[in-house]
């Protein structure tokens, strides 16, 4: 039976919580469909920081590298700080270690999920550049100064080829499952200089795929569409820190953070972690919605599935979000989607719509 090692960094605050959720799910997807996950654990948290001052090195990076895949719960506790003043987190860092550069936001209109706006079907996945744009001189050397303090924005050809061939091969991966197959960039080439070439760049690649359709928005009149025509977009492109906003408006459209997942890769490496933060103010207490870390679990499956073509990964993550499906239009849910469910509950309510919903395929043989 194939077989994927798996690192866990459960992380701060809710992340263990909705982590255990998620390898609930995975324990039972791996019987059901036929595929075999073992893991190792990293306690990586802001926590650990506070306590110890230890946080993650290029030798764990490096170790955790051999691995297949990361599941990262969430990290960050707001009084917990690094030397500049900045949360930590270990996905920045892995971010960097493993040139990561797009991140993979998918955003859906659940059944049963209450939302704030008007449209029926938004089933859109937003594309964030990691690696550079706005938070390209994070590691620049710098004077610390009251006075005044810059930041640097970078767009490099390099990135932006990647990036936009990542764009159109979702875009025409989800065409095959229904969807209008267009990539959006959304950009702000009228007013800064980096982002005119990550537009020379969209229009180069978009022209290569001439099969799929394309469209491009200033950012703000973007934003604007996001809440008022949110069915208009299939894949949209942007930049670090627009495709950083933008998720989170995508996220709070169909009904917040507690059904966003997302996924950071580049061609080799992959960590899928929940779109949401440890969310202090609620843990302990049980009602960590665990559906958005669960979803990240079925993206990481369906990565590793499509990278070692291996068809019963994919199903098994197509059978984790059609569960997901049926547990947000029947119920429980948790308080974040107007619910009285627990993690738990919604949990054992995963697994019982995971055993209802049988393979649609026998697991391949390997
Ligand atoms: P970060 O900067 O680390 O992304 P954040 O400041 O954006 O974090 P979150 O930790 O994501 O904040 O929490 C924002 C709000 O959403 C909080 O009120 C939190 O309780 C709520 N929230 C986040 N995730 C969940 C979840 N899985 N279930 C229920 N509520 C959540």
């Amino acid at each position: 039976m194939p077989h994927y090692q798996i690192t866990v960094i459960p992380g701060d605050g809710i992340g263990p919580e909705v982590v255990d959720s998620a390898l609930e799910v995975l324990e039972q997807t791996q019987a059901q469909y036929g595929f075999d996950l073992s893991y190792i654990t990293y306690d990586f948290s802001a926590d650990l920081y506070r306590r110890t001052g230890r946080k993650i090195t290029s030798e764990d990076m490096d170790e955790i590298g051999k691995t297949d895949a990361v599941l990262f719960g969430a990290m960050g506790l707001p009084d917990v700080r690094g030397p500049e003043g900045l949360e930590l987190g270990a996905q920045v860092e892995m971010r960097a270690h493993y040139k990561l550069f797009a991140s993979l936001r998918p955003v859906k209109l659940f059944n049963g999920v209450p939302h704030a706006i008007k449209a029926e079907h938004v089933d859109m996945l937003v594309i964030r550049e990691t690696s550079e744009g706005m938070f390209a001189g994070l590691h620049d050397e710098h004077a610390p100064s009251n006075e005044e303090a810059t930041d640097r924005m970078t767009i490099t050809r390099a990135t932006c080829e990647k990036l936009f061939e990542v764009a159109f091969a979702e875009a025409r991966a989800r065409k095959q499952r229904g969807t209008p197959g267009r990539v959006t960039l959304l950009h702000k080439s009228n007013a800064l200089r980096s982002n005119v070439l990550m537009e020379k760049v969209f229009d180069e690649v978009a022209a290569k795929h001439s099969d799929l359709e394309s469209s491009k928005y200033y950012i703000d009149a973007g934003s604007m569409y996001m809440v008022t025509n949110p069915e208009r977009f299939d894949v949209i492109v942007s930049e670090n820190i627009f495709g950083d906003i933008t998720s989170e408006i995508a996220a709070g459209l169909v009904g917040g953070l507690g059904v966003a997942p997302s996924a950071d890769v580049s061609l080799t490496h992959g960590v899928f972690q929940p779109s949401h933060g440890s969310a202090p103010d609620i843990v302990g207490t049980g009602l960590a919605n665990p559906i958005a870390m669960i979803l990240s679990a079925a993206m990481m499956l369906d990565w590793l599935g499509q990278k070692n073509e291996d068809e019963n990964l994919v199903q098994a993550a197509r059978g984790i979000n059609d569960a997901v499906e049926q547990v947000l239009a029947q119920g429980p849910r948790t308080p974040d989607l107007g619910g009285n469910g627990t993690t738990d509950e919604v949990t054992s309510a995963m697994l019982k719509a995971l055993r209802s919903l049988a393979p649609s395929t026998e697991p391949v043989q390997a």
